[in-house]
């Protein structure tokens, strides 16, 4: 399984689309997080007997600009959130690795993948790496996200220097996404086809 990650904004999730389409089974990270706390989920409800419903909005889902402001500046309560979250969306990952087929490529895109320390449970770490005054244009023209959120957003987030430490492979996105394209396909091509029948050669 390949770990992509990088900072907001960098252009993860298109690098991860590109390797959908090249044939990758994608696993994002963002979208389990949201599934295991989902109205309904055993998840949610642990969520709620730790932390009161007062994390929950008027339609009864999670509440998570509420929850944030409960756990930013409180260590433990964080942890006690991700204990709540953190199995959850490993098992879940780990069913989705496991119903991929034999041979396929997994990419699990994972924004905090570093951050959480996950680095060395992939084969390979692929970062996707932009500089930060791009970022901060694509996410307020893309997401018209304000400049100081987003910088305020990137601040709590590991930087690059560090993302870069726990990288097998780093993609550069400061350009436009059919240079992105380029580079993602040369990382299949060259690294993850390459990899991925070795491993296979001596497994068999
Ligand atoms: P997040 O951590 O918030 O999920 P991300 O790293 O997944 O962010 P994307 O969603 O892939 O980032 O990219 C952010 C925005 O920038 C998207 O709207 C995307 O379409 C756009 N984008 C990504 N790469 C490029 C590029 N090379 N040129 C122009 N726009 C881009």
């Amino acid at each position: 399984m390949v770990g992509l990650t990088g900072g907001i904004g960098s252009g993860k999730s298109a690098a991860g689309a590109r390797l959908a389409e090249l044939g990758a089974v994608v696993i994002d990270a963002d979208r389990i997080a949201r599934e295991v706390v989902a109205p309904g989920t055993e998840g949610l409800a642990e969520i709620v007997e730790a932390f009161s419903d007062r994390v929950l909005d008027a339609d009864g889902a999670l509440d998570r600009a509420a929850l944030g402001a409960m756990v930013f500046s409180d260590e433990a309560a964080r942890r006690r959130l991700e204990a709540i979250t953190h199995p959850r969306v490993r098992a879940r990952t780990a069913e989705l690795a496991a119903a991929a087929p034999a041979d396929a490529i997994v990419v699990n895109d994972v924004p905090l993948l570093v951050e959480v320390g996950l680095a060395p449970t992939y084969h390979l770490v692929v970062v996707v790496q932009t500089a930060v005054p791009i970022r901060l244009a694509r996410l307020a023209r893309h997401r018209g996200m304000d400049r100081a959120e987003a910088e305020r957003r990137i601040a709590a987030q590991a930087d690059d220097a560090r993302r870069r430490a726990a990288a097998d492979v780093v993609l550069t996105n400061d350009a436009g996404l059919a240079e992105l394209h380029t580079e993602v396909d040369a990382l299949w091509h060259e690294r993850l086809l390459p990899y991925a029948a070795n491993l296979r050669e001596r497994r068999a």
